[in-house]
């Protein structure tokens, strides 16, 4: 994640020790859990192809057992999603376990279900609830699949505001809501929410990369990003799933903080620093890279045994087609389930990197730049 907040106001957060770390870790300090398949929506851009039916969810002894293993890892946040997270009844529990070992238990919902009495039961447990907006209520209705869902979602947002549980939004960027960036920070500004994350589209389950804008307007969404959040001050604004929105960044502000920062950060961390179980159990290095790299019932081995994918992961820089790239250290290459989608090789070219459009715009002489050394090793 990007934190455009930090870089462009200074505005620490909480995560902030995630996001720039000063150490190398042997295990993930973020799990994402897609704790169940099922889903009340019916979403054109469900990476997970949730919704279409019922589906059979794993036990919850399974996923305590899970969150035993994440203790045990170091794992900083647990990242409860779907599917509909709220879908399991039993959701709250597996929160309450990892809340009981420390671990900062966040959800990812569409915000439909979030009753308040599903809400007065979680909020002991749950540090953050992050809801799915994809734009005005026409639009958004139309991108989930069922109407009344944002008049739903809304609801959900306030109802967990008025509990004290921190509660933020989640926008992903498509060909068919990129012009609704403003309405998202206006919505913000109207109910008074501090907290928002622009996701890149990833190629997977139904999110097609025809769905995805090209990366001329990649780069003028984010600049729009970028100037809406030199105006508020005081929300913290993130993006996902595209770490050149740091380079376009360094290019607006040519600030060598901004450029320190962002090799701290390291760029796309899958599999070393996140990492993503299913629904079914399967752990993947994140929740857009379909190439499985062990079990939930065995997740901590993981990461303790050799693992073929994993060590591949963290010398990515010997197999990537850009790792000759000058701002590679703040990159890492973007996405890798993205490259497989388009390319079919895992170590392809990202191809929602936009370098060459910024370096276009802000004239950033790319053969004059030397790649910096890691800050460390
Ligand atoms: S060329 Fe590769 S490393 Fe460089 S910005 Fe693009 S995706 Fe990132």
């Amino acid at each position: 994640m990007i934190s455009i907040s930090r870089l462009v106001n200074g505005k620490r957060e909480r995560s902030d020790e995630i996001r720039f770390p000063t150490s190398k870790d042997v295990y993930p300090k973020v799990l994402v859990f897609n704790v169940t398949r099922n889903c009340n929506l019916r979403c054109v851009h469900c990476y997970s192809n949730s919704g279409l039916g019922k589906f059979q969810d794993l036990p919850l002894s399974t996923w305590l057992n899970a969150v035993k293993q994440a203790a045990e890892m170091g794992v900083r946040h647990i990242l409860l999603s779907g599917g509909e997270p709220l879908a399991r009844r039993d959701l709250v529990e597996i929160a309450k376990e990892a809340h009981d070992f420390g671990i900062s238990a966040e959800i990812s919902t569409n915000g439909t279900m979030l009753t308040r009495e599903r809400v007065e039961e979680l909020k002991r447990y749950v540090s953050y609830v992050g809801v799915s907006i994809d734009g005005p209520e026409e639009v958004h209705d139309k991108f989930r699949g069922v109407p009344g869902a944002f008049k739903k979602a809304l609801e959900g947002i306030r109802t967990a505001k008025e509990a004290g549980v921190k509660t933020g939004l989640r926008f992903t960027l498509t060909k068919l809501n990129y012009q609704y960036v403003d309405f998202v920070f206006d919505l913000m500004e109207k109910e008074g929410i501090d907290r928002v994350c622009f996701y890149h589209l990833a190629y997977a389950g139904r999110a097609d990369v025809k769905l995805d804008i090209d990366n001329w307007t990649r780069l003028r969404v984010v600049e729009r990003i970028v100037e809406r959040t030199r105006e508020n001050k005081e929300i913290e604004v993130l993006t996902a799933d595209n770490p050149v929105d740091g380079v376009l960044i360094y290019a607006m502000t040519r600030n060598e903080e901004v450029l320190r920062l962002l090799r701290r950060n390291g760029g796309n961390k899958s599999g070393e620093r996140i990492a993503d179980v299913s629904p079914e159990g399967v752990v993947y290095p994140d929740q857009f890279t379909p190439i499985p790299i062990g079990r939930i019932e065995r997740l901590k081995e993981i990461w303790d045994k050799p693992n073929e994918v994993v060590d591949k992961l963290r010398a990515r820089k010997n197999y990537l087609k850009c790792s000759s790239c000058p701002f590679f250290d703040v990159c890492n290459g973007g996405l890798r389930g993205r490259a497989l989608a388009v390319t079919g090789d895992l170590w392809g070219k990202d191809p929602s990197c936009y370098l060459e459009e910024i370096a276009k715009k802000y004239d950033l002489k790319l053969h004059d730049l030397k790649q910096p050394e890691a800050e460390f090793k």
